[in-house]
């Protein structure tokens, strides 16, 4: 995998824990981006967020996704 690591750890494991799931992670310029399996769902990643709970909150929307 040649994608930079995510230099928060919470999200880089996060990130690590969606490619075993088959979703694919780019790197872009201020964000990383998920995309789902199912081809339906995208997210993005803020490499900085500001908010303590976003790591869980990043959580909960991508197990309603279905596709987590
Ligand atoms: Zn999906």
């Amino acid at each position: 995998m040649s994608r930079p690591r995510h230099q928060v750890k919470e999200l880089e494991a996060l990130l690590t824990e969606a490619e075993g799931k088959g979703w694919r992670v780019d790197k872009k310029a201020a964000y990383y981006r998920m995309r789902c399996p199912c081809g339906k769902h995208m997210t993005w990643v803020h490499l900085t967020p500001s908010n303590p709970r976003y790591e869980q909150e990043k959580r909960q929307k991508l197990q309603g996704t279905g596709c987590w």
